[in-house]
């Protein structure tokens, strides 16, 4: 899938997200000028001295003057302020996306800041690491992994087209869903399982210390693969949490009901049903395995 063309795009934010993007253009459109916006000067340095920007601002406003595409890479906290101060430069016609992890939260706070003329066509790459920054960025992150679209009804049906065509260029499947439906998987799919690993690493931060020695030391019993999760940014995941509250909250009402259950058969001894649920949760993974999600 070729890349549409751009002429120019504005990435603002250029951390793990934004960067792989800007390699993506980089490699495939090298004639789209890129313009990157953070807010610390250091962060600016690295984009310019990776080659990844044409040009670098921390004005979101300059940013986006002339762009025909916008990329808001932020964290979610950032949205409404970005929005505001980027909002009245925008081009008309100009196609504005974002890759937040949040799609409800994400269109409250970009779209009143979008004027008539220009397309919003939110979106959310589902690949990343638990690396941040503009140096932990490469271009083939997205390649076979879900990009979702969350467009509002009043979409222009082309914008869609061009968004969808660029993470198709990258090597992404691309889906299109409500906001809220979107909230909802990924509050199962990814926002749980952070939870959930964020917990177990820092109950075993609590432990008394040669107990908490001995999980360092044996951690391949499986406790390792959650601290690879638990390092994740904890900015991001601040964001997510509070920006996502009720689909998690839900999701984790689910889960505690079903851990409980399974603590009562640990306690009563029911085999049967650990049994069945473990033989039932081993198919799952098997499917992952087969959609090449593994
Ligand atoms: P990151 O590596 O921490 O990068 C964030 C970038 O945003 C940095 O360049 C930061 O610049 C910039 N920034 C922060 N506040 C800003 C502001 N007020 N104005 C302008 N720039 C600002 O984060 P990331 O992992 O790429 O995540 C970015 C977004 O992608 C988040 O909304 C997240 O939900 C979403 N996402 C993340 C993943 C993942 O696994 N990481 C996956 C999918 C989607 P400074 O250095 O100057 O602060």
């Amino acid at each position: 899938m070729s890349l549409p063309s751009f002429e120019r795009a504005a990435l603002i934010g250029i951390g793990l997200i934004g960067s792989s993007l800007a390699r993506v253009l980089r490699r495939d459109s090298p004639r789209t000028a890129i313009v990157a916006c953070a807010r610390r000067a250091e962060t600016l340095a690295a984009a310019r001295r990776l080659e990844i920007a044409d040009e670098t601002t921390d004005d979101p406003a300059a940013a986006v003057e002339g762009a025909d595409l916008v990329v808001v890479a932020t964290p979610l906290s950032a949205y409404d302020a970005v929005g505001a101060r980027m909002g009245p430069a925008l081009r008309p016609g100009a196609i504005v996306t974002d890759v937040g992890s949040v799609k409800g939260a994400a269109v409250r706070a970009l779209a009143p800041h979008i004027p008539e003329r220009v397309h919003f066509v939110p979106g959310h790459p589902v690949a990343g690491t638990e690396h941040s920054g503009p140096e932990s960025g490469f271009a083939e992150l997205f390649r076979d992994r879900w990009c979702i679209l969350t467009p509002l009804p009043e979409a222009a049906p082309e914008a869609v087209e061009k968004v969808t065509a660029l993470w198709q260029a990258a090597g992404m499947r691309v889906a299109t869903m409500d906001p809220a439906h979107h909230d909802k998987v990924l509050a199962m799919t990814s926002h749980l399982p952070h939870l959930i690993a964020y917990t177990i690493v820092g109950t075993a931060t609590d432990l008394e210390e040669s107990l908490k020695s001995e999980v360092i030391a044996f951690s391949a019993g499986g406790f390792r693969d959650f601290t690879r999760i638990a390092a994740s940014d904890p900015v991001m995941w601040r964001d997510i949490f509070l920006n996502n509250r009720e689909a998690v909250l839900e999701m984790l009402q689910r889960f505690s009901e079903d851990l409980t259950a399974l603590q009562r058969a640990i306690r009563w001894g029911e085999g049967d049903v650990l049994f069945d649920r473990f033989t039932r949760t081993r198919a799952i993974r098997r499917s992952i395995i087969e959609a090449k999600q593994a």
